[in-house]
C-alpha cells in the first residue's frame, strides 16, 4: 500500500511536517528588507536617507508602515494562493508570518506606542460575499492576537465598491478610492490598519485620512510585503 505524506511544503512540494519546509523558509528570509526603509512608508531605500521623496513631498496621514518583506517570489506566490485561490494553508502561513513580525516589532516598544485598535482594509460586502473571505481580515486577526488585541471588523467599512486599482495611475487611484470608506468614532485611538501588500500607498493614504478624521491619534499600517517601486 503506498504511503502518503501527511504534508507537502506549500512551495517545493517536498514532504515536511511544516507548512513551508526549512529550505523554503530560508528563501523567504532572504526577502527581508532590513534597515534601509523609508521611516514612514517602508519603501526600500538604497541610500542612508530616512524618508523617501514621496513622503517628503506629500506626507501621508499614517505614521509608519510595518512591512518587513519585499514583494517577490516566493512570497508573492503564497499571497496570490491565499487571495485568489482561497488556499487555507497559504492563509495560515501568512498569518504566522504576520503574527511573528508584529510580535517582534512591538515587543521592545512601550504600551503607549502600541495600537489600541486593529482594523483590516475592508472589501465591499458584495465582493466579500462573492469571494467568501477577506484575506486582510485573517491577517488582522493574527497580528492583533500577537499583541493581545482583537481585530475589530465593525470600525471601518467600504461603503462604495471600487474598480481594481491595477492599471490606474496615481491620480486615478486616489480618485477611485475617494469616499469609498467610512469609520466609526475613534477618538484618541492608535489604530493599526492591516493590508497584505503595500504598493503605491494610495489605499493606505486614503483610509488613514478617514481614520484620522474619525479621531485616531496615530495610524500604523501592517502589511506583509512592500513593493520596491512606489510608482507601479
Ligand atoms: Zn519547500
Ligand atoms: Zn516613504
Amino acid at each position: 500500500m503506498p504511503l502518503f505524506s501527511a504534508n507537502l511544503c506549500l512551495l517545493c512540494r517536498q514532504s515536511t511536517p511544516l507548512i513551508v519546509c526549512a529550505g523554503c523558509a530560508e528563501q523567504l528570509e532572504t526577502l527581508l528588507i532590513g534597515q534601509h526603509q523609508c521611516r514612514q512608508c517602508a519603501l526600500p531605500l538604497n541610500a542612508e536617507a530616512e524618508y523617501c521623496g514621496e513622503c517628503l513631498a506629500t506626507p501621508p496621514a499614517f505614521d509608519r508602515v510595518i512591512a518587513p518583506y519585499l514583494y517577490a517570489h516566493p512570497l508573492d506566490y503564497v499571497i496570490g494562493r491565499a487571495k485568489h485561490h482561497h488556499c487555507l494553508r497559504s492563509a495560515r502561513a501568512l498569518s504566522q508570518l504576520m503574527a511573528r513580525n508584529i510580535e517582534l516589532y512591538y515587543r521592545a516598544l512601550p504600551q503607549r506606542e502600541r495600537p489600541t485598535q486593529v482594523v483590516a482594509v475592508p472589501l465591499h460586502w458584495r465582493r466579500q460575499i462573492s469571494r467568501g473571505f477577506n484575506q486582510t481580515q485573517i491577517l488582522a486577526r493574527a497580528g492583533a492576537q500577537a499583541i493581545d488585541l482583537q481585530a475589530n471588523t465593525r470600525l471601518l467599512k467600504r461603503v462604495r465598491d471600487t474598480q481594481p486599482q491595477q492599471g490606474l495611475n496615481r491620480q486615478q487611484r486616489l480618485a477611485n478610492l475617494h469616499g469609498a470608506f467610512t469609520a466609526c468614532e475613534l477618538k484618541g485611538q492608535r489604530v493599526a490598519l492591516v493590508d497584505d501588500v503595500v504598493t503605491t500607498t494610495s489605499t493606505a493614504r486614503e483610509i488613514s485620512k478617514v481614520l484620522r478624521r474619525a479621531g485616531a491619534s496615530e495610524v500604523h499600517i501592517w502589511a506583509l510585503a512592500r513593493t520596491p517601486d512606489a510608482h507601479l
